[in-house]
C-alpha cells in the first residue's frame, strides 16, 4: 500500500508495509494504540486479540495505585492469567533489571509496563533480552519514546545504549493521563512543540544538502503539532482531550521514527542542545530538568535565533571568506573547552563527518544562496517564540535557559558548541554556515531577561 498523501488516523499506520513517493518502504511495527477516557478497559480483550496467555505487569508504589490495580482487576475479571510486579527500586540501572528479572513469572509471554521513564526503558530492555514482548499502559506522556527501539542503561555507573524493542501496543488512558503532575505534561508538551523547529531543520537539509527527505511523513508529525499547538491553552485546565491530543502527538512522533528508520522526523537542533546539557550537567554532577522540558527551552531559542536571523543581510561572500579561513586546529581546542572529557568523542565524530570542511561549506553556500527565497519562507512560516513561550508558561514550565540552571557562560558554549553531537544537518549548522552563529547568538543571550 502506498502511504496516506494526507494524515489518517494514526491506527492506520501501525503494523503495514508502505511504499511511498520518497522511494523508500516504511514500517512501524506497532501493533496497536488506544488513547482516551477509560482506555484502560481495553487491556484485557487487546492482549487477548493479540494472542497473549500469561501476563507479567510492572510497576512501582506510585503508578500501581495510579493504574496498576486496575489493571489487575480488569485482567482478572476477564480470566486473563496475570501476575505484578511492584519495583522496590526503579532506576535505569543493573538492579532493576534485576528486580525484573528476579520476578518473573516463568510462563509469562507478555510484559506491561505500567509506567513511564524507567519502567518503560527497563521494561522494554528486559522484553528485549527475554524475547518476550511487551506492552505499555502509560501513566503520563512526559516524552515521545514510547516506540524507541533503544534503551538506556547505567551499568557500572556509566550510561551506555542498548538495542531494545518497541512495544507491541500503547494504551493512555485520558482520565490517568490528565491526573499527571503539571511538570510531566509540560515535559511532553515541551517534546512535541520542538517537532517544528526539527522538521524545519530536515526540509532545510533537503535544500542545502540534497538530504533524502519524505514528504508525507514531515506532513503527518507537522499536522498534528500544529493542532496541538492550537489546542496548547487548553492543556493548563487538564482538558483530558487536549492531553489525549498530546499523547497522541508524542505516540504518533515515536511512529514516524519507525516509519522513516531513524529519528529525523522527531530530533534536530532542539534536541541536540538537549543532549550536550544533559552531558554537561552529568560532567558536574547536577540533575537536569527533564528531557522534553529541555528541549521546549532549547526549541525557544532556536525560534529566537531564527527571528534574529529574518532581521538581518545575509552575506555569501562573507561566509565564502570565513569557510577558506577555517582553522580546524582551533576548532579542537574550542571543542576540548566546551565537551571536557567527552570532547575526543566529537573530533572523532567529525573526522567521519566533515560537517566543517571548506569545500563542503562552499557548495552548502551556494545551494543556500541559490534557495535563499525558499529558505527565509521556511524560518518565516515557524511558530514565534512567543507563542511556544506562552504555551510553556501557562503550565509553570521553564521557558528560558536561567529557569533550568544553564547560566550564560554554558549557554553561550550551547549555541556555539552543541552541534557537533551528531552529524545531522540543522539550522544551527547553517547559521554556522553563513558564519552567523556567533553574533545571532550573542544577540539571543543579550537579548534574555536575567
Ligand atoms: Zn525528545
Ligand atoms: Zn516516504
Amino acid at each position: 500500500m502506498e502511504l496516506y498523501a494526507s494524515p489518517h488516523p494514526l491506527g492506520d499506520y501501525l503494523d503495514t508495509h508502505f511504499t511511498c513517493p520518497c522511494g523508500r518502504e516504511h514500517y512501524a511495527p506497532l501493533k496497536a494504540v488506544t488513547i482516551g477516557p477509560g482506555a484502560l478497559e481495553s487491556l484485557p480483550g487487546l492482549t487477548k486479540k493479540l494472542g497473549y496467555k500469561s501476563l507479567y505487569l510492572i510497576s512501582d508504589a506510585i503508578t500501581y495505585d495510579i493504574a496498576g490495580k486496575r489493571c489487575m482487576e480488569l485482567l482478572q475479571r476477564a480470566g486473563v492469567r496475570a501476575a505484578v510486579h511492584r519495583l522496590t527500586h526503579t532506576g535505569f540501572d543493573e538492579a532493576t533489571v534485576g528486580e525484573l528479572l528476579i520476578h518473573m513469572p516463568a510462563d509469562c509471554d507478555l510484559a506491561v509496563a505500567v509506567g513511564t521513564g524507567a519502567i518503560n526503558d527497563m521494561t522494554r530492555f528486559f522484553s528485549f533480552r527475554t524475547g518476550r514482548p511487551f506492552l505499555t499502559v502509560a501513566t503520563a506522556a512526559p516524552m515521545d519514546g514510547f516506540a524507541s527501539s533503544v534503551a538506556a542503561l547505567n551499568v557500572d555507573s556509566m550510561k551506555t545504549t542498548f538495542d531494545a524493542r518497541p512495544p507491541v501496543a500503547v494504551i493512555g488512558d485520558t482520565g490517568i493521563l490528565s491526573t499527571a503532575p503539571y511538570p510531566m505534561i509540560a515535559a511532553g508538551l515541551g517534546d512535541l512543540l520542538g517537532k517544528f523547529t526539527c522538521l524545519c531543520d530536515w526540509k532545510l537539509a533537503r535544500i542545502i544538502t540534497g538530504e533524502h527527505y519524505c514528504e508525507r511523513i514531515v506532513e503527518l508529525v507537522e499536522r498534528c503539532v500544529q493542532s496541538v499547538l492550537a489546542d496548547a491553552p487548553r492543556a493548563k485546565d487538564r482538558d483530558p482531550a487536549v492531553l489525549g491530543d498530546i499523547m497522541e502527538g508524542l505516540v504518533l512522533t515515536g511512529v514516524a521514527m519507525s516509519l522513516y528508520g531513524n529519528s529525523r522526523p522527531a530530533s534536530g537542533c532542539e534536541h541536540h542542545i538537549s543532549h550536550y546539557w544533559e552531558m554537561i550537567f552529568e560532567q558536574q554532577g547536577r540533575r537536569p530538568v527533564p528531557h522534553g522540558a529541555q528541549v521546549g527551552v532549547g526549541t525557544v531559542l532556536i525560534l529566537k535565533l531564527t527571528e534574529a536571523l529574518l532581521d538581518r543581510r545575509v552575506d555569501f561572500d562573507a561566509a565564502r571568506a570565513a569557510a577558506a579561513a577555517y582553522d580546524p586546529q582551533r576548532w579542537r581546542a574550542d571543542i576540548r573547552a566546551a565537551y571536557g572529557p567527552a570532547a575526543e568523542g566529537v573530533i572523532a565524530l567529525e573526522g567521519r563527518a566533515d560537517k566543517n570542511g571548506t569545500a563542503g561549506r562552499l557548495a552548502r553556500l551556494d545551494a543556500m544562496q541559490a534557495h535563499w527565497g525558499e529558505i527565509e519562507a521556511l524560518l518565516r512560516a515557524l511558530p514565534p517564540s512567543g507563542q511556544i513561550m506562552q504555551a510553556l508558561r501557562s503550565l509553570d514550565s521553564p521557558c528560558t535557559p536561567a529557569q533550568i540552571g544553564v547560566d550564560r557562560a554554558l549557554l553561550r558554549d550551547t549555541l556555539l558548541y552543541c552541534k557537533e553531537v551528531r552529524a545531522r544537518y540543522t539550522i544551527l549548522q547553517m547559521l554556522w554556515d553563513l558564519d552567523l552563529l556567533e553574533p545571532l547568538a550573542d544577540q539571543v543571550i543579550g537579548s534574555l531577561e536575567e
